[in-house]
């Protein structure tokens, strides 16, 4: 059975720390849990790191993957075997980041669609120091991406508010055109969705990741820079105050 993933019942699920489980697999490197708060590489956000502990030993998470049965690399010779309790504790300054980049890019890619012709957002890098969006079509004047993160800033400083729900796809449809929701390269058979909401309906999205629970928490964005990717698309950077690094 795939390992239940704490992080994902609600935006303020996204900031506990702690959790305990019991182990469901084991191989050379890595252990399996049956519920988890660490996050695994998905959806272009970086995994968590963090600790496993138990009776008697404790042991650092390098590497967190797997969607379904989630897999925390601890190493070898890690003497954990299935039905082992353990605790575990994520690295929260890397996490809070993650939420604070993730929620950043939500901003930043319904606003270019916004700003500039229904330009979509074709992949994205969530990072704990710097991030990237690939936008297309689109390309970027040095005035264009003092517009938008201008714009960007001066949302974040109003605080609004994220929130969290399951909605349907017609639901998401009526709303948000599919092209800006990247709804239309879902398969058909996805009936419902994870939704992750900027105000009421600023942004609306299908994900999977972790968020902030208002805007004013992603901090000031900073530009960094922005590179033609070929084919009409442009990858933009950016960072976060106290993320630089
Ligand atoms: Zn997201």
């Amino acid at each position: 059975m795939a390992s239940e993933k704490l992080y994902m019942e609600s935006i303020d699920a996204c900031y506990l720390r702690e959790f305990k489980a019991q182990v469901t697999a084991v191989d050379d490197t890595s252990v399996t849990l049956d519920k988890t708060l660490f996050y695994p590489l998905g959806g272009g956000q970086n995994w968590d790191t963090g600790t496993i502990s138990w009776d008697g030993g404790n042991l650092a998470v390098t590497e967190v993957r797997g969607r379904g049965d989630v897999q925390h690399f601890v190493g070898e010779d890690h003497g954990l075997s299935i039905g082992d309790s353990v605790e575990g504790e994520i690295d929260w300054q890397r996490r809070h980041a993650h939420m604070r980049m993730h929620t950043a890019q939500h901003l930043v890619s319904g606003l270019v669609y916004e700003m500039y012709d229904g330009a979509r957002t074709v992949g994205n890098q969530i990072h704990a120091n710097r991030s990237r969006i690939d936008f297309n079509p689109v390309k970027f004047t040095d005035e264009m991406i003092e517009e938008l993160f201008h714009k960007a800033n001066e949302l974040v400083e109003s605080n609004i508010e994220v929130t969290d729900s399951i909605m349907t796809r017609d639901e998401i449809n009526a709303i948000m055109p599919p092209d800006r929701t990247n709804m239309d390269l879902l398969p058909i058979s996805v009936k419902e969705l994870r939704v992750i909401r900027i105000g009421d309906n600023l942004d609306l999205c299908p994900c999977a990741g972790t968020h902030v629970r208002a805007l004013g928490e992603i901090g000031e964005m900073e530009f960094l820079g922005k590179k033609n990717k070929g084919k009409g698309t442009t990858r933009v950077s950016y960072t976060l105050d106290g993320c630089e690094s």
